[in-house]
């Protein structure tokens, strides 16, 4: 039996970094770190937690490889949270139908500055609680183009929760006053905006859309740009102490803070016993001692992974072949997923940088990039003991900026199957033969099942054509 302890929570760090929201007034700057936020705002800070002891979880994601229309989507699949679940998937999907049709049809043309990223955090996951934090950021949107949600699930009730449900119904016009006098007088926030935020009982939840506890208890509540202030002054932070915030309360509210401050456990929401999915435990012989001056190599490439059960999928079909690839993982799926990356380095695989949460790196800051970048190799150096020395920009983005924020080498490819257009494996195996040729670099994604499922034939074609699978670091080495 596994131990389900959990694990050391982490700070919020990297997933915000994308804000661009400029708070104001004595607001805590949205996203901020606590490390380098003032010191006295560390009861404001919310904590993350380490996602990969949750049972069963799983990452979906939906990515757009073309530069036309860039977007990156993912939240969180948890066992027995069934109808958080869906709620969240309505959420992406809506906001990704409307990102679509305004910046991808042919009529628009192509999306220039427009890059929709929706990224997620684990806010708590402990005994019946669960929260979930949605990061939308649309670049190119109107005002910041940044918006946040939390999304709660009850395990006691077996219910899903807005934000607004961690406050007791009797209790929410004194909650609310007390979140108008905090706002009161900031800069950007006028009598008129604050009275009709809050006006309707519907416009309640949508702006009452995002709470999360502080690692003391206090309710930390975030305000997406324009809808308490002015647009131009971007979000706003309000956290309400422990002191206050506790007498209004509800159940599952007390409980969910009782799981903040001092998680109880491993997250179980009554879900059937899931087995834990089995990790692929092949071992490399020693190093790849190929030399691709000699004979045919190709480097398969799979990026935006790992995913459960794709990527473990994809493991036992490469050992069959003794092929090495290279995998470019995103920082948030190997956070979920530690024993898969694991797995595919023990295995002899190269494991690839391919940012956080896959945005376009070149529209964001030095800063910015550096955090994207760094906090997904050290993703990478816990799961496997290893710094990883390649990276690949999402959408193959690149420019000086984006070189100069890191010293790992930037990898992109010249053969691209487009495998993400057809969900259909024996169509996506017939295009990478097809366009096969001796050192080529080829993308790949395993978080697609198709193109998981169109490997084996992959592999067996081409290592008839006397084809020697290598990383991109070794072709490169040995060239
Ligand atoms: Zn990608």
């Amino acid at each position: 039996m596994r131990s389900h302890t959990l694990v050391p929570r982490l700070l919020l760090l990297g997933s915000l970094t994308l804000t661009a929201a400029c708070s104001s007034g004595a607001s805590e700057p949205s996203g901020k770190a606590p490390t380098d936020a003032r010191p006295d705002s560390s009861s404001s800070a919310v904590e993350t937690v380490d996602p990969s002891k949750i049972k069963g979880l799983n990452i979906v994601n939906d990515n757009s490889e073309r530069k036309s229309c860039p977007f990156a989507t993912s939240y969180p699949d948890v066992p027995g949270a069934q109808a958080m679940t869906a709620a969240m998937k309505k959420d992406v999907r809506g906001r990704l139908a409307a990102f679509r049709s305004g910046a991808c049809t042919a009529g628009a043309g192509r999306a220039e500055g427009r890059d929709l990223n929706i990224s997620h955090q684990f806010l708590v996951a402990s005994g019946d609680v669960l929260g979930v934090r949605l990061i939308t950021q649309d670049h190119g949107a109107a005002g910041s183009g940044l918006s946040t949600r939390t999304y709660w699930y009850d395990g006691k009730a077996g219910a899903y929760r807005t934000a607004l449900g961690l406050v007791a119904t009797g209790s929410r016009n004194a909650f609310i006053a007390a979140l108008k006098d905090q706002l009161q007088g900031r800069e950007g926030v006028d009598a008129g905006t604050l009275h009709d935020a809050f006006a309707g009982r519907r416009d309640r939840t949508a702006v009452l859309d995002d709470m999360a506890f502080t690692a003391d208890g206090g309710l930390r509540v975030e305000f997406d740009g324009g809808e308490v202030g002015t647009p131009a002054a971007g979000s706003y932070v309000v956290t309400l102490s422990k002191k206050a915030i506790t007498p209004w309360l509800s159940a599952f509210g007390l409980r969910a803070q009782r799981q903040t401050v001092r998680p109880g456990g491993p997250l179980d929401l009554g879900a059937p016993h899931v087995p834990d999915p089995a990790v692929p435990t092949h071992t490399a012989s020693g190093d790849d001692g190929t030399d691709c001056k000699k004979v045919k190599c190709i480097a398969l490439t799979f990026d935006d992974g790992p995913a459960a059960p794709e990527t473990a999928i994809l493991l036992t079909s490469l050992a069959r072949y003794k092929a090495r690839v290279t995998f470019f993982t995103i920082g948030q799926n190997v956070a979920a997923h530690p024993d898969l990356v694991r797995a595919e380095a023990r295995a002899g695989h190269e494991i690839g940088n391919h940012s956080w949460n896959h945005p376009d790196l070149t529209r964001l800051t030095p800063e910015q990039i550096a955090s994207q970048l760094n906090r997904t190799s050290a993703a990478i150096k816990a799961a496997t003991g290893q710094a990883p020395t390649v990276f690949r920009p999402p959408y193959g983005a690149l420019n000086e900026t984006v070189r100069s924020a890191t010293t790992m080498s930037p990898v992109l490819w010249n053969v691209d199957t487009e495998d993400w257009k057809y969900p259909d494996a024996a169509k996506v195996a017939q295009i990478v033969v097809g366009k096969a040729r001796p050192n080529a670099v080829v993308l790949m994604h395993d978080i697609h099942a198709t193109s998981v499922e169109a490997v084996p034939e992959i592999l067996r074609i081409l290592t008839a054509r006397a084809y020697r699978f290598v990383t991109v670091s070794h072709l490169r080495a040995t060239l």
